[in-house]
């Protein structure tokens, strides 16, 4: 607890205190709204007060420096500060302020170009509204607006897929990605929590098990279509994200063959995802989730032992390692997806496993 606290304070600090509270960077990958998800996540724990006006205050900021930004997501864009400002208004019981971001969120455009993945493109708006409908309630968002997202996802992955083998495929930056931040992994997570119609359905489960049987023959999963570099054991590249897809595929369809390829893919991060970055993009906390996600899907303690394995590792040994130059402190070194925010996410999180959700991911 003391540790959490210590990592709290000092996230906040860095990336809030120390700023005279303007705000540059307002994501939540690597900017100020990544701590303001992390502070409301010790609010749902604290029911302090203080807790929600920081978050509040923060998220004001976010919105000042975004306004004039095209980027429409959760993770990286708008979506995100106006979901997060409307569910803490909520909290807070201030309807002006809930209907003022509400009102923005619905104000968002998509630009034509728009991807999509879930980091910049269509699903990471669709998990923004998943968000605020779960927070808010049913139909914040209508199911019309959300169908509307989907058939461009669905539209857009049979086009690209053409008459290959791979029912549904997308590109960014002219790649055929897989994992979560960018590809196949993330964009099927999202289509999970819609309603989709039989036929999709069909096309979101044949494009996860073309993904099982192309993984590689040590079990992780490739960075891309084609890609023969068996390197990257990450969130957004690699098993870890694709586990999350398939709990997900097993929680949603029930199927066997899901439940098992999740299994197979969480020992690949349990051999090999103890990496030399704290994050949850690409670093040991992220890993971690995988575990208690089949913790949660499997009611199997074992997995709850590894998610600790990997928590205190980070407890006792990141810092040390750190400052040693053994392990990487993050390109930005407290922010929620790269940094140390993302480590007292998971602290946080490892009070109540059975809660724990992959931030920003898992809804
Ligand atoms: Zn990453």
């Amino acid at each position: 607890m003391v540790t959490l606290l210590y990592f709290l304070f000092w996230v906040v600090r860095e990336t809030w205190g120390l700023s005279g509270k303007r705000v540059q960077d307002y994501t939540l990958y690597t900017g100020a709204l990544g701590t303001a998800y992390l502070v409301f996540n010790a609010y749902q724990v604290t029911k302090n007060e203080n807790d929600l006006k920081l978050c509040s205050d923060i998220v004001k900021a976010c919105d000042s420096a975004s306004k004039d930004s095209g980027r429409v997501t959760f993770i990286c864009g708008r979506a995100g500060i106006c979901a997060l400002g409307a569910v803490i208004a909520k909290h807070s019981g201030d309807a002006r302020l809930q209907d003022h971001y509400l009102t923005k969120f619905k104000e968002i455009r998509f630009p034509s170009d728009l991807p999509n993945e879930l980091l910049y493109g269509r699903a990471g708006f669709l998990w923004a509204c998943s968000f605020l409908n779960k927070h808010i309630g049913k139909e914040t968002l209508s199911t019309i607006r959300m169908r509307a997202v989907v058939d461009e996802i669905i539209k857009s992955g049979r086009r690209l897929a053409g008459k290959g083998t791979c029912p549904l495929m997308y590109e960014w930056h002219g790649k055929k990605y897989w994992g979560a931040a960018h590809g196949l992994a993330g964009i099927m997570h999202v289509l999970m929590d819609m309603e989709l119609k039989p036929d999709e359905v069909e096309d979101v489960k044949g494009t996860l098990r073309y993904m099982i049987k192309s993984r590689y023959p040590t079990g992780n999963y490739p960075s891309s279509e084609g890609s023969e570099s068996d390197r990257l054991v990450h969130w957004c590249h690699g098993a870890p994200g694709v586990t999350l897809t398939l709990v997900k595929a097993a929680e949603v369809f029930g199927d066997k063959e899901f439940l098992q390829a999740a299994v197979d893919a969480g020992e690949v991060v349990w051999k090999r995802g103890l990496l030399k970055r704290v994050g949850i993009c690409h670093g040991i906390s992220g890993n971690a989730y995988v575990f208690l996600s089949l913790y949660r899907l499997t009611g199997k303690v074992e997995y709850l032992y590894r998610a600790k394995a990997f928590a205190s590792f980070l407890s006792d040994r990141a810092q040390k390692l750190i400052s040693e130059r053994k392990m990487h402190g993050g390109d930005h070194p407290y922010s929620l997806f790269e940094g140390m925010g993302g480590m007292a996410y998971l602290f946080l999180d490892m009070g109540e496993p059975s809660k724990a959700r992959f931030p920003a991911y898992e809804i």
